[in-house]
């Protein structure tokens, strides 16, 4: 990928991408799973520190915030990034590869973690911006919910922000092109957890028990119909099946089964609504083969709902620096999920991409961070920093 030309600031950050390549693959081959973040977020601070910031640790949990002022403006921006990483066994065979066996930075947040460590130092460096700048390290995205433990952690009060931005690497989009969504950009996840319990007995006397493999086979179709026939055919949502489990021996009816369902919307209308009806259906199902039906329907991460003008303000910073080439025009919502939701919950902000390029899909073993988009997403952030903390400069 070319770095496109664009004076002071480019030719800084590409100067020392190298440097922040070989950190990159540096938390690449000492990856640490959610709340495990320890050897991570000490680089962080340390580094951080070293640039002249203020430096906070340990909010919620492994969480890091360096602070930077600059200049007579009241304006406040806080960029955050992930530093976990997932429990995967790498099989990208690379000299940088994970050092932890089960451990692996198979999302990218080495990359994000390195990218704003870059465009933190580049600030401190040139401090050419008039107001508060917060880096925000996160500890457990995946799944741990590291954002709202920050936000718990009172976050927001302690380190007030006007607005907040994170991005992520998006393999099979272009290396370097960004991706701006307005609105709900990612879905809810949510996880429903079913027990038929029947009552077991022998394979040959199946008059004799309430077979629950036959109410959960049952069930299991009754629940393609919450997305084709219960939600309104213009929103968007997914019902998975994805484990069933029960029994033991072919000739042997079991007590119970058990099947984890996962449910994806893009808003809370419909998440409340796919709810209801899960929950409708696997226990009318199981009363109609004579069974009962226990269901737990743990939350998971909201629906991520990028704020109008701040989203268009990213994509203008990109326009403007990046030049329209570089922005794509189509980008589609994701069924992923990611926490960063409970941030954009508390304050005006967008989530924004950054294609990877053709590479293995995030979450697969074989999955690696482009290191050649690291110094354009470094510039990026430097220049929405710049543009927001200028664009009511009160110096
Ligand atoms: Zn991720």
């Amino acid at each position: 990928m070319t770095i496109h030309p664009a004076g002071k600031v480019a030719a800084s950050i590409a100067d020392v991408s190298d440097e922040f390549v070989a950190l990159r693959r540096k938390l690449h081959s000492q990856p640490e799973l959610a709340y495990k973040e320890e050897k991570t977020s000490a680089l962080v601070a340390g580094y951080l520190e070293s640039w002249g910031y203020e430096v906070t640790r340990n909010i919620g949990g492994t969480g890091v915030v360096g602070t930077l002022r600059n200049g007579l403006g009241d304006r406040r921006i806080g960029i955050r990034a992930d530093m976990d990483a997932l429990p995967i066994v790498e099989a990208t065979g690379l000299p940088y590869a994970s050092t932890t066996p089960g451990v692996m930075h198979a999302c990218g947040h080495d990359g994000h973690t390195a990218i704003l460590l870059a465009a933190a130092r580049h600030l401190s460096e040139t401090r050419d911006f008039s107001g508060t700048f917060h880096a925000i390290f996160q500890p457990a995205e995946e799944g741990g919910g590291g954002a709202r433990s920050m936000i718990r952690d009172g976050l927001f009060e302690r380190f007030p922000v006007d607005a907040v931005f994170g991005l992520h690497n998006w393999p099979g989009v272009p290396a370097g092109q960004f991706g701006f969504l307005s609105g709900p950009a990612m879905a809810s996840v949510d996880l429903a957890i079913i027990k038929i319990i029947g009552k077991g007995g022998h394979g040959a006397k199946p008059h004799q028990t309430v077979d629950p493999i036959v109410a959960s086979a049952s069930l299991v179709m009754a629940l393609q119909t919450v997305v084709s026939r219960n939600v309104d055919p213009l929103e968007k949502a997914v019902v998975t099946v994805g484990t069933i489990n029960g029994g033991i021996a072919p000739n042997v009816i079991p007590d119970s089964v058990e099947l984890k369902v996962t449910v994806r919307t893009f808003n809370d209308v419909v998440r409340e609504q796919i709810k209801a009806r899960i929950i409708a259906l696997a226990e009318h199902h199981a009363q109609g083969y004579g069974a009962t039906a226990e269901v737990t329907y743990p939350r998971g991460y909201p629906v991520l709902v990028n704020h109008p003008d701040e989203t268009e303000f990213a994509r203008q910073v990109a326009l403007r620096h990046f030049g329209a080439e570089r922005v794509e025009t189509d980008f589609r919502q994701i069924t992923a999920s990611e926490d960063f939701a409970f941030m954009l919950q508390e304050k005006p902000g967008s989530y924004l991409f950054v294609g990877n390029g053709d590479s293995a899909d995030l979450h697969s073993p074989l999955y690696n961070f482009n290191d050649a988009i690291l110094p354009d997403a470094a510039r990026y952030w430097v220049t929405l920093v710049r543009d927001f903390l200028s664009s009511n400069d009160a110096s």
